[in-house]
Parts: C-alpha cells; structure tokens; sequence
C-alpha cells in the first residue's frame, strides 16, 4: 500500500523554518522550560533492580496464593474480556471488598490503580492554589512528592525521636498553616509503629480540612480508624491489597462519607482498575482464610527476626505492627551494601530524615529468605561491641 506523501512544509527538514530561532528559540523549548520548577527539583522514586536477590526491600508478601486457587485465576484471566473496558464502576469487586473487609454500611468505595493513585487523586482534587497537604516525617515518601506533583504546598511534621507523634507540634502546624489534607499512615511507614488513636483522633478534629488515614498495613496490625468513620465527618481511610499478596494486581481502596467520594470520583479516570486487576481481587478476596493464614506466619515470622535482631550486640530495632522491622546499626552505608553483596536487598534509609540515621529497614520474608537475612546482617555488621543511642 502506498504511503500518503509528506507535505514538504510539513518534513523535519523544515521544522526549523517553522519554529526554529527567529520565531521561537531552541532554548525555551527545551524541558527545564517547561517543565514546572518543582518538578525538575524532584528526583524520581527510586526502584532498586532486585533480580537474582533475597527481596525484602518493598513490603511485598512473600507467599504465593495455593495451587488451586492460582487454576482458577488461570481460567479467570483465560476468559477475561480483555477487548472490552473494565467496568468503570468495578461494582462486583466493591461488593466483595464490602463483604472480605466488614465495611460499614453507609460508606462508598473509590477504587485506585494502587493507594499511590488515591493518593495522588485526593491532591489533585483539593489543590485549590495555595492549599497546603500535611504529613509528618518520617512517613511514605509519596505524600510529599504527590503534593509536589499536584501543586500543592507541603508541610511535614517531625516525629518525636522514638517516632511517636508530637501532638503538640501537630496542632500548631494545623493552626498555623490550615492544611487541606493531612495524610497520617496507621502503622506508619518506614517506622512501622502504630500512632496513638486519641492523638490521631484530636488531630481529626482540629483539622480544618480532610485527614487520611493510610491503613496500608493494617493486615499486621490490630488497630484501625474504620469504626471511628462514623464519628469524624472529615475522615477518610485508605487500604491496599498490596501488601496482602496482591502487590502486582495495583488496587488501592478509599472509604468514606458519600460527600467526599462523589467529589473524589470525579478526578478518578473512568478506567482506573484494568479487566484482569478487578476479576483477580475479587476471587482472592473470596478466600479470606488464606490472607488471613499468610499475615498470620509473616506476624509470627515478624517476631521471630525482632527477637534475633534483639539479640545482636550493635542492632537497635524499633517496634513493630506492620510486615517490615526498622533497625538501627553502626555504619547503615556499609551494611546496607554488604547485605547487597551477600544478596539480599533491603532498604537503607540513612540520610533519607534526621531521624532516621543509621536506619535499615526489612521486610519480612519468608523463614527461609529470613534466616539468609539474619546470617548475612550477622556477618555484615562492624566488628564493634558499642551499643549506640538513640539517634545513632
Ligand atoms: N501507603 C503506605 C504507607 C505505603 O507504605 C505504601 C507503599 N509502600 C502505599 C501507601 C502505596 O501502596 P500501593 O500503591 O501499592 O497500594
């Protein structure tokens, strides 16, 4: 078949003519033209290469789904109508997280491409110009940069050294700058605590605005917001199958009054939720037992390592409810890139917060894959007996 012809206006040859220096310079084409500011200060999430690695850098679980219950998703995905959009509203899904999750009657679902997503679909939405988004620090690095993203000013709270919040701190902030949003992760990442409920609960309702809570971890926790939806109109909870052994489907929920979700919805993209995503969560949310009996070994496993950890001469681990330790070491740097000599990917956060010097963190992995960790951190850690204190 013939080509259409190039309108010789139109080749590359003549671009210049067009838009070249007389009519527009090179230069203000170029991105650090165009690109916002704020944008090009970023540095872009990193995601480390892991393969051929012991994995525990990212909250995954590390426990793959049954045999039969994986044939059935090979037949779902076999008839998946992959032709045809997802259902905009994932309706079938909604039901089944409303029945696996116990989630009051009353409230609305808003389904996101992961918990990033509604993050980053909340900023969009309240970014009137000069709304200021909230968190504390150290927390999920994505509040900050999808505020920066979305336009909005950001305002991160310090935690108290042994990361419980500074209420006090928190509610002169509040007072003084008037956030729109305030993300509060419950346990907290990267510190794995949980905050204390009457805090959060007096944050909620100094808040001039909306307060998220980001049950991201709740599977491991013994603690959630969601009864309290009832009593704080300005509260909103965000979940995610991700860390649940869905982590490659993408889904992240946001639950909350009518009011709020109908404004939400409209930033979301009618499509959001692919064909495969929905029909997947919505059978492995029907086997209930078996998410329940994987958080329950990585809790067990989870306190297997904090005990082993507990015992090292030179490693202070924190306390945790979530499926990943934070520990402090001597030299993190140095440990950190050991562990990654021996194989096993972890997370070094030294540098990455004041608070967080000389921090590791791992995620809890299998026994197998946790015994690798804890000979390899053993014969990675600096031949000194020093105890250090509390901020290294
Ligand atoms: N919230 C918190 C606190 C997290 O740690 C993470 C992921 N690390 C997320 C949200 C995002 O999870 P996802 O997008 O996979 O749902």
């Amino acid at each position: 078949m013939a080509l259409p012809k190039v309108d010789a206006a139109f080749a590359p040859a003549n671009l210049d003519a067009i838009v070249g220096p007389t009519r527009i310079p090179r230069m203000s084409r170029s991105p650090d033209h165009i690109i916002r500011p704020a944008i090009l200060a970023l540095s872009a999430y990193h995601v480390p290469p892991a393969s051929g690695m012991v994995k525990l850098d990212a909250m995954e679980n590390p426990y793959s789904l049954p045999p039969g219950v994986r044939d059935e998703i090979a037949r779902l995905a076999a008839d998946a109508p992959i032709n045809r959009y997802p259902d905009a509203s994932g309706a079938a899904l909604k039901a089944a997280l409303r029945e696996s999750l116990a989630i009051p009657p009353g409230l609305e679902i808003m389904l996101g491409n992961g918990s990033d997503e509604i993050i980053q679909i909340i900023a969009l939405a309240c970014a009137k110009p000069g709304a200021t988004l909230m968190g504390v620090e150290p927390s999920f690095v994505m509040f900050r940069m999808i505020a920066t993203f979305a336009g909005m000013d950001y305002v991160g709270v310090p935690l108290n050294a042994d990361f419980s919040l500074n209420l006090d701190a928190t509610l002169e902030a509040i007072a003084r700058r008037q956030p729109a949003v305030i993300f509060i992760a419950y346990p907290n990442n990267p510190t794995g605590n949980l905050f204390d409920d009457e805090a959060i609960s007096r944050i909620i309702e100094a808040a001039p605005g909306v307060v998220v809570v980001d049950e991201a971890y709740h599977a491991f926790a013994d603690a959630s917001f969601m009864d309290r939806l009832a009593q704080h109109p300005n509260l909103l909870l965000m979940r995610t199958l991700s860390k649940q052994g869905l982590a490659g489907l993408r889904l992240g929920l946001l639950l909350g009054r009518p009011e709020w979700l109908i404004q939400l919805e409209k930033v979301r993209l009618p499509y959001n939720v692919g064909v495969v995503t929905q029909l997947i969560a919505e059978k492995v949310l029907k086997h209930r037992d078996i998410l329940l009996q994987q958080a329950a070994a990585i809790k067990c496993e989870r306190a297997v390592i904090s005990q082993r950890l507990a015992a090292m001469e030179s490693v202070d681990a924190f306390p945790t409810d979530a499926n990943f330790i934070l520990f402090r070491v001597n030299e993190a740097g140095q440990v950190f890139q050991s562990l990654k000599k021996r194989g096993v990917l972890i997370k070094n956060l030294d540098g990455s917060h004041p608070l967080l010097k000389n921090c590791l963190r791992v995620t809890v992995g299998t026994p197998e894959e946790n015994i690798l960790f804890l000979a390899a951190l053993q014969a990675s850690l600096p031949q000194s007996n020093a105890k250090f204190g509390a901020n290294g």
